[in-house]
């Protein structure tokens, strides 16, 4: 296909504002999947995202279209719409995504308005220099106020309130018209057709029938099958097996040029080996230069995830090997803890990422898990010059301490004006400075904060969602680290320290998770043959204290008399409660109240 006639775009837009059922309505428009096979979220095609009605993993897909009216009326075009996960945890996914387009859809709920990711991906799709086509959403809807929120985005894009169209995903009113605006207003595709070739690749899954299938979108040049590619990041080359595009599903074809985009396959069996934001190039004619933007995947939440049945350990080292062959950025490493026996380290892009590997490993793996709750990243640097990067708390460091770093998010909050208030007393809470303030219209604001990632990944959003009724929504991105007034909080029983209830607080909230801690715990634990002391202590310095009194537990007091039957099964039933038992130092704790204390908050 000639550049001149090829369209690449993508829909941006806040969860729920209908991406999904959009782009089912594009397939559907331009024949693409007949009606008769049509299924909700169509590209959505993991069973992890239809079920959560979120997309994890970008996806391509190739629509043939001609306008009936418009510039372009009469002429054929390829129009590749490039579907983009939704959610913060995957930005470097979708910033990829966005490179490998011309043109954004701004897709906003008609009954909604701006929500927080509605300017979150406006804003990556500014930096990538994309046409933005403003675009209101559910107009069906009887709660719709299409004049109201054409008004707001077009203040928001500075182009006049007619300019934004009117749709429905739902109904598939104004879909044509839609499609015409992006021939019309998308620029084509430019690049060098002579030169040495250049592809983007914006994701990669893992099949097990063919092996990786990497997603590109083609830059300069030519790939076509049989010849030698090489990938700029790692230097490794590969044979190129099978190129082609999707429509809805894989077509081979003779090869890809410039502005195209489709997939392509070469027997490699780990989505490690096709990095996201990696340039692919002819082996034999390499490119000088790759293209910009590339970046390693990093980890930014950890939490340690142990079998429940501590025999599962083999099978939770398969299948995190397994699911790392479709997961580049999941990282993990084994790690014993005196609480809860063998485990592994793992560390994730955020806690949305988190739960789906959990998810996975519970569903399609059959395992049962204990997770330690999530921790961030932090730098600490010694007084002697030595540097300690702790992804577990429990492997803080003791002795001469200059300073702690820890990660830092610019975080965007929109909410009606009512609830300003609510919101700065939250972000005030969870230790943010406020940056900034906006009105969107007469009725919502948007306020930015820097907030630290660590008070983010604690029950940050349901806390806001509670403190506005539902109304705030949010979205952060990464920003530098910042200098905190950190420490280590130890809980121990019996005067010996659990491992995976140590956490890293500010200072100011030691005390409070000390407390906290130590009294759920005293709930959690029975009573023991001794007294057992539950200690919260920062080093030796213990700050909070409770005690479980020591109790002769006599199962056999109960029976009077000489049932000797009933006596048996007693005994029996207190043995095998004791096979659920851990031992922490002298004390026996049912991992109950491990799994209890770890999930409660
Ligand atoms: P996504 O999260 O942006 O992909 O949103 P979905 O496409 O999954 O849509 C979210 C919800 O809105 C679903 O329940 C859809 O059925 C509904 N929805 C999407 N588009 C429309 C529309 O045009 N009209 C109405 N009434 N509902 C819609
Ligand atoms: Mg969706």
């Amino acid at each position: 296909t000639p550049p001149e006639s090829i369209r690449n775009f993508c829909i941006i837009a806040h969860i729920d504002h209908g991406k999904s059922t959009l782009a089912d309505r594009m397939l559907q428009m331009t024949g693409v999947v007949e009606a008769r096979v049509m299924r909700d979220q169509y590209l959505d095609r993991m069973d992890i995202e239809r079920e959560r009605g979120i997309t994890i993993k970008s996806q391509a897909v190739r629509l043939p279209f001609t306008p009936s009216s418009g510039a372009h009326a009469g002429q054929a075009h390829v129009l590749n719409l490039i579907d983009t996960p939704g959610h913060v945890d995957f930005s470097y996914e979708v910033s990829r995504s966005l490179a490998a387009c011309e043109g954004a859809v701004l897709l906003v709920d008609a009954a909604q308005g701006i929500e927080a990711q509605t300017l979150a991906n406006l804003y990556m799709a500014m930096e990538n220099d994309l046409q933005i086509i403003p675009v209101l959403n559910k107009i069906d809807l009887p709660a719709a106020q299409p004049d109201k929120y054409a008004a707001e985005l077009a203040h928001l894009i500075g182009c006049e309130p007619d300019e934004v169209l009117r749709v429905s995903g739902k109904t598939g009113a104004g879909v044509r018209e839609l499609l015409e605006r992006v021939v019309d207003d998308v620029p084509a595709p430019t690049g060098e057709a002579d030169a040495p070739a250049r592809a983007m690749i914006f994701d990669s899954v893992y099949d097990s029938y063919r092996g990786v299938v990497t997603y590109i979108r083609v830059i300069d040049g030519m790939l076509t099958p049989r010849e030698r590619i090489l990938m700029m990041s790692t230097k490794a080359t590969h044979e190129l097996l099978e190129i082609g595009v999707i429509s809805p599903e894989m077509q081979a074809s003779s090869g890809l040029s410039v502005g195209e985009v489709g997939y392509l396959i070469t027997g490699v069996k780990d989505v490690r080996q096709s990095k996201v934001g990696d340039t692919i190039t002819d082996a034999a004619k390499p490119a000088s230069g790759g293209l910009p933007g590339y970046r390693e995947p990093k980890p930014m939440v950890f939490s340690g995830l142990y079998p429940l049945d501590g025999s599962d350990y083999p099978d939770l080292r398969d299948a995190l090997d397994k699911l790392k062959l479709n997961d580049a950025a999941l990282v993990y490493e084994p790690e014993t803890s005196g609480a809860l026996g063998f485990g592994f380290r793992c560390g994730f892009l955020g806690l949305l990422h988190l739960e789906i590997v959990r998810e996975r490993l519970e569903r399609e793996f059959g395992l049962d898990l204990i997770s330690t709750a999530p921790n961030v990243v932090y730098e600490v640097l010694m007084e002697d010059g030595e540097q300690h990067v702790v992804t577990n708390p429990s492997e803080f460091p003791d002795g001469k301490i200059a300073s702690v770093w820890e990660p830092m998010v610019r975080a965007t909050v929109l909410a009606p004006s009512d609830y300003v208030g609510a919101i700065m007393e939250l972000c005030q809470a969870r230790r943010g400075a406020l940056l900034g303030m906006d009105y969107l219209s007469e009725d919502r604001v948007e306020l930015r904060y820097t907030l630290p990632l660590a008070e983010i990944v604690f029950d940050f959003f349901d806390a806001l969602k509670s403190r506005t009724r539902g109304y705030a929504s949010l979205d952060y991105e990464p920003t530098e680290q910042a200098e905190s007034d950190l420490v280590k909080v130890d809980i121990l029983l019996h005067g010996d320290p659990v491992d995976a209830f140590s956490a890293i607080v500010h200072k100011e909230k030691a005390y409070a998770y000390g407390v906290a801690m130590a009294s759920k715990l005293r709930e959690l634990i029975p009573r023991q043959q001794f007294e057992v002391p539950i200690q919260a202590a920062i080093g030796s310095r213990v700050i909070a204290r409770e005690n479980i009194r020591a109790i002769r537990k006599d199962v056999l007091a109960k029976c009077y008399g000489g049932d000797i039957t009933r006596k048996r099964k007693l005994l029996e039933r207190q043995k095998e409660g004791k096979k659920r038992m851990k031992m922490v130092g002298r004390v026996e704790v049912p991992q109950e109240a491990f799994i209890a204390a770890l999930s409660s908050d």
